[in-house]
């Protein structure tokens, strides 16, 4: 870069943040607020509701939660029921601003949960999904604010785009681990649309949520699978209490093959979509090779 232009580009950056955005946009999910970061570019101001470490099966809002929810002009969830606040949060914050599943026009996979079968909510692990995400986000942008319908079409062709780019490199990754050795044992059931694309089979040391422990029956089970199958490694998660899955390793002498960020994105490392698909790869991978 001509580095005389530089404190001119920086000047038209300024001003270009420093003006109101033509949408507010409010995020319950770390997923989402990137994703309306692509798709909205400069004009769209995207408030993180759940920001990264955050536990969305836990989340309970706080007042300045509500008041922001309460000042945005469209609100985004992942859906699938993870956020078993919305309902309380919506009548908190009083608002008649739209509330858009970014879910809606994903197929969902089903789970089991205390005995009951119940939608699996974490579909951003499949990156075909996240294209289909894309354009429900695009299309919210564009309903709510059409003088930059074009502008948001656009942002999400790059960004699909860059999916499509995303897509190929994990090809490309997994193409290092055989069939037989794509076994993944995690501390909760939240790789299921990342192994039905990619061909792994699960075995989960909790189910769906992060509340509860697993039980001693359980751990046995899955100790069974890791000897019969003879699992490399076991995961640990970003949010996860860490016991369990350390306990399952110390046990059946499995390593522990790094941390995967399955509810959400991280801070600092893998803090865009694109970068924890790329980690999460990437460990599971070196970890089970
Ligand atoms: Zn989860």
């Amino acid at each position: 870069m001509n580095l005389k232009a530089f404190p001119a580009m920086v000047l038209i950056l300024v001003a270009a943040s420093s003006s109101r955005a033509d949408l507010t946009v409010a995020s319950l999910s770390t997923v989402t607020t990137d994703l309306a970061c692509n798709v909205g570019g400069m004009h769209v101001k995207v408030t993180a509701i759940i920001r990264p470490g955050i536990d969305p099966h836990e989340f309970e809002p706080t007042t300045g939660d509500v008041r922001r929810v309460a000042d945005a002009d469209l609100v985004l969830y992942t859906g699938k029921g993870i956020e078993g606040f919305l309902a309380k949060l919506r009548e908190a914050a009083g608002t008649k601003a739209r509330f858009v599943d970014v879910g809606t026009s994903i197929p969902s996979l089903s789970m089991t949960e205390e005995g009951h079968k119940v939608e699996d909510p974490h579909w951003w692990h499949s990156v075909e999904n996240m294209k289909r995400a894309t354009r429900t986000v695009a299309d919210a942008f564009g309903k709510e604010d059409p003088a930059n319908a074009a502008s948001y079409e656009k942002n999400a062709e790059t960004y699909l785009a860059s999916l499509d780019e995303l897509q190929r490199w994990i090809r490309v990754k997994l193409a290092e681990l055989p069939r037989s050795k794509r076994k993944l044992v995690t501390s909760h059931d939240a790789l299921q649309y990342f192994a039905r694309d990619y061909g792994f089979t699960i075995n989960p040391v909790k189910g769906i949520s992060t509340g509860e422990e697993p039980s001693s029956k359980h751990v046995k089970e899955v100790i069974g699978v890791i000897h019969d199958q003879d699992v490399k490694a076991v995961f640990l998660e970003s949010i996860e209490n860490p016991r369990a899955v350390e306990q399952i390793s110390l046990e059946t002498g499995a390593k522990t093959g790094g941390i995967l960020y399955s509810d959400g994105l991280g801070e600092t490392e893998a803090s865009s979509y694109d970068s924890m698909m790329r980690h999460n790869v990437s460990t599971i991978v070196d970890g089970l090779k």
